[in-house]
């Protein structure tokens, strides 16, 4: 049994990211500033890599910055814009590190409207608009397509944070946005690792002063290795996201089922709404989440109060704040997200696993 069930929080390395990782440190662990013929090929495949991102990504190679993952990516971003226009649901590393931020409102779904989008720049005009691909609790998937349109049609600047989106949709179209979060540990790839794109045009951003790597942008000796695994990750991924959504959705619709023929009162979150094939956040009909995940972690399953982000922390889910519901209801919001290799049974199992520490729970 793969009783794994908090992909969202990270996901383990993919066998090929793995394999690339190695060879990488192996093979090319060089400086890639340095001067000698080593390191010239170590500075090579750093930019193959770039190269090879860009393709998966539909942009130029030149426009992606390479980080230590989404958080960098983010709060580079938004500390670098007064007045941007952010989502209710965003997470942390945006809303915390955004300056003077107006709120954008998302529906009962916890979707944006584009036309909330629309009203908002005319009436407030602000520097940016970041809307997320896809909600890291609810698996929401906004309408980013749509709001990017938009924003270059009214010549605002779009950020997607696309760190959820990545490695579970495909991501051929995402170059639509001026600026895309990345982070690799969500998709199969190492820790520590991720990008930022950005407009090719684009002076203002500055990561981090010192060295002249990545165009002067981001000071630091490049981890090659884990910019390898990381495109390995995604590359190795992306021609089977579609098999893997149309499998995988069914998977996750046939638990929603069999937990509601099981459990009353259960509430879906963006139920109604298009989703993440992996993602099931969940409002329990009684008792708090940690009563829920020791039980569930006891049995086996690795699940989680809303997102790590706020874990230890009962009720502080972003999205089911965002949505208006009770202090007492947000005590009850659990987690589920699944993987690429999560089978039916591992799914029909954590239903049944619910069901028995219901009955456990409520003896008590
Ligand atoms: N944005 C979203 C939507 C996320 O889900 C996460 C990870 N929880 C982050 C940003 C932060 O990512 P990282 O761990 O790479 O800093």
């Amino acid at each position: 049994m793969n009783g794994y069930f908090d992909h969202n929080a990270t996901t383990p390395l993919h066998p090929a990211a793995r394999e690339a990782w190695l060879r990488a440190n192996e093979r090319h662990w060089h400086n890639p500033s340095s001067l000698y013929r080593d390191a010239g090929i170590a500075s090579q495949q750093l930019e193959a890599a770039r190269e090879r991102l860009g393709a998966l990504l539909g942009i130029e190679a030149e426009r992606i910055v390479f980080t230590s993952g989404a958080t960098e990516s983010n709060n580079a971003l938004m500390s670098s814009f007064e007045r941007a226009a952010i989502s209710s649901v965003e997470h942390p590393s945006v809303r915390m590190a955004a300056r003077d931020a107006v709120i954008i409102p998302v529906n009962a779904d916890g979707i944006v409207e584009p036309d909330a989008v629309k009203s908002l720049i005319g009436s407030q005009r602000p520097a940016l608009i970041s809307v997320q691909a896809a909600n890291n609790e609810s698996g929401a998937l906004q309408p980013w397509r749509e709001i990017a349109a938009l924003c270059r049609e009214q010549g605002v600047p779009f950020h997607a944070d696309a760190a959820q989106w990545i490695g579970k949709l495909d991501a051929a179209n995402l170059g639509e946005c001026d600026f895309i979060t990345g982070s690799a540990h969500k998709f199969g790839g190492p820790k520590g690792c991720g990008f930022l794109v950005l407009p090719a045009e684009d002076s203002r951003l500055h990561f981090l002063r010192g060295g002249p790597q990545e165009s002067g942008r981001r000071a630091g000796t490049e981890n090659f290795p884990a910019v390898e695994a990381m495109v390995t990750a995604l590359e190795t991924i992306t021609p089977r996201l579609g098999q893997i959504e149309i499998e995988q959705s069914r998977h996750r619709d046939a638990f929603i089922a069999a937990l509601r023929a099981r459990l009353e009162n259960l509430r879906v979150i963006s139920g109604a709404a298009p989703r993440l094939w992996n993602t099931v956040l969940m409002v329990m009909p009684a008792h708090p989440n940690l009563k829920w995940l020791t039980a569930l972690s006891r049995r086996g399953f690795s699940i989680s109060t809303g997102s790590a982000c706020s874990s230890g922390r009962e009720g502080s889910s972003v999205v089911v704040t965002a949505l208006g519901a009770s202090a007492d209801e947000l005590k009850r919001v659990v987690r589920v997200s699944g993987g690429w290799t999560t089978g039916a049974e591992d799914w029909r199992e954590l239903a049944a696993a619910f069901a028995e520490v219901f009955e456990e729970l409520n003896r008590r």
